[in-house]
């Protein structure tokens, strides 16, 4: 009778054993969930959307993966259908300028693991909501309707025309870095100018160019925009351009030089 319990004993313990190895062989063999980003991007076609919509796309990450390499990774992986606008990769055209979880970035230089959220949620909108033409491509024609209100462009001098106009260091450090501008529009879309019906930071930025080339023969210009300065939006959101340009203090600026320029004028009218 001992010696039975003492097989069934054994037999028991074996069995346990056996059970315990295969649901470690189980647990060694279940793969783990493969990480994935959960990317919601507006959707909107003119022939068949009477709004936008959102389509939601699943991508494996890849480390260093800018936001721009990562929405053309999907159209050339899951859904060629998918339309935005890129060009450079570098941030010098100015072109692939997205809204990144409700932030206006340069889609080119913005890294996904910078602005995914802690769920690895990541939604990608067009830059201004209200003139898209196809997802997330927007027509700029506005935005460059308001650069010509400031003359982007060289006024020659009277009997300058075909003068050698040289630029020393000192005439080009008067700019500053606007001539670094490339008109993505990130800075407008920061402080929503369009909406608020006032002229947006990049154009001003372009009035700032001018206004110090020394080449420029157009006095007028700054005093022109003396009406058009923002009162409506921060300049502070102004600043957030991502060629560090500082758009919102250029405005602070011009409103001081037009200060002086008026205080100036107003002084040489009283004097006799
Ligand atoms: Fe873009 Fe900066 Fe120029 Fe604004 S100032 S349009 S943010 S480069």
């Amino acid at each position: 009778m001992a010696k039975n319990k003492k097989v069934k004993a054994v037999r028991t313990k074996k069995k346990r054993t056996t059970k315990t190895a295969k649901a470690r062989i189980v647990s060694k063999t279940i793969p783990e969930p493969t990480p994935h980003w959960n990317i919601r991007v507006s959707r909107f076609n003119p022939q068949m959307d009477f709004v936008p919509r959102t389509h939601e796309y699943k991508a494996i990450p890849h480390e260093g993966e800018s936001v721009l390499d990562l929405l053309t990774r999907l159209k050339h992986t899951q859904d060629g259908s998918l339309t935005f606008r890129g060009s450079c990769g570098y941030g010098g055209c100015g072109s692939c300028g997205v809204t990144v979880n409700g932030k206006p970035v340069l889609g080119c230089v913005t890294q996904v693991t910078d602005v995914l959220d802690a769920n690895n949620n990541l939604r990608v909108d067009p830059l201004n909501k209200e003139n898209v033409i196809k997802d997330l491509v927007c027509d700029e024609s506005i935005f460059f309707k308001e650069l010509l209100k400031v003359k982007p462009w060289l006024v020659t001098r009277k009997g300058e025309e075909r003068r050698n106009h040289k630029m020393g260091i000192n005439d080009v450090s008067a700019m500053k870095d606007a001539p670094q501008c490339i008109l993505c529009g990130i800075c407008n879309a920061h402080t929503e100018s369009s909406k608020l019906g006032e002229l947006g930071p990049a154009a001003f930025v372009k009035a700032y160019r001018y206004t110090f080339d020394s080449r420029d023969g157009d006095s007028s210009r700054i005093l022109a925009l003396a009406s058009s300065l923002p009162v409506h939006y921060s300049l502070e959101k102004a600043n957030l351009c991502p060629r560090n340009i500082f758009p919102g203090d250029k405005i602070s600026e011009m409103r001081d030089i037009q200060k002086a320029k008026k205080a100036k004028e107003n002084s040489r009218k009283r004097s006799p």
